[in-house]
């Protein structure tokens, strides 16, 4: 299935909407995104549309102002806590309703894989995986650690979630800012995979 199949719009189509929602630096990570989301989905079996379609749209409401994720989580009935949350959890866990009413995405696997791309999950499908991944590695990015995530994303995509999530736990817990349970559930059920040779 193609981009156009999942959404009813073609991928310039998509990418023009996208584009007309962020910034040109966060659309260059998204674009980056898709590429290593279907790069990681080559090496892993997965079905490469889908996984840059997922790849592709996962940041889509990340400049959507707060006012509106709050609107959402009303409108949707979704759990009240977390308006106490903010957008770098809404983005993801507020944003796929966005997403669904603006571009018509219907997959479960791909709002699913969006949903949970900041925090992930105990439970992910190999799609919600590689986004999380293809995420940290994109080719734009540049922290100090992400060549090693690269090289450990090119090896096992459980290891490389592990070690994402680590990463991010303890940068968080650095800055002692809050952690949002589910990233608590992720680490808890991944951190086993860097215990590995
Ligand atoms: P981005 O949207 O491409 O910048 O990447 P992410 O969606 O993965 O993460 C967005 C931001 O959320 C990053 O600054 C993370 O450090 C932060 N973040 C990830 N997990 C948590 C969490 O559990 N709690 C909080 N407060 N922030 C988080
Ligand atoms: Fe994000
Ligand atoms: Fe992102």
């Amino acid at each position: 299935m193609t981009y156009e199949s999942y959404t009813g719009f073609s991928r310039e189509e998509l990418l023009e909407k996208v584009q007309s929602v962020m910034s040109e630096k966060r659309f260059k990570h998204v674009l980056g995104v898709e590429k290593a989301a279907i790069r990681l989905a080559e090496l892993n079996g997965y079905d490469t549309e889908k996984a840059g379609l997922a790849g592709l749209l996962h940041d889509y409401a990340k400049e959507l102002a707060d006012e509106a994720f709050l609107e959402l989580i009303d409108k949707y009935q979704l759990d009240p806590a977390l308006k106490n949350w903010n957008n770098n959890v809404w983005h993801g866990m507020v944003g796929i309703y966005k997403i669904q009413e603006d571009l018509g995405v219907t997959d479960k696997d791909i709002i699913r894989s969006i949903e949970i791309h900041t925090v992930g999950s105990s439970q992910m499908t190999l799609l919600d995986k590689i986004v999380y991944v293809a995420d940290y590695i994109e080719h734009n990015r540049n922290f100090p650690l992400v060549a090693e995530a690269r090289v450990i994303a090119e090896q096992s995509l459980d290891k490389a979630v592990a070690f994402e999530t680590v990463r991010t736990v303890e940068h968080l817990a650095h800055q002692a800012l809050p952690i949002f349970p589910q990233t608590i559930e992720t680490y808890n059920a991944f951190c086993k995979y860097l215990k590995e040779d």
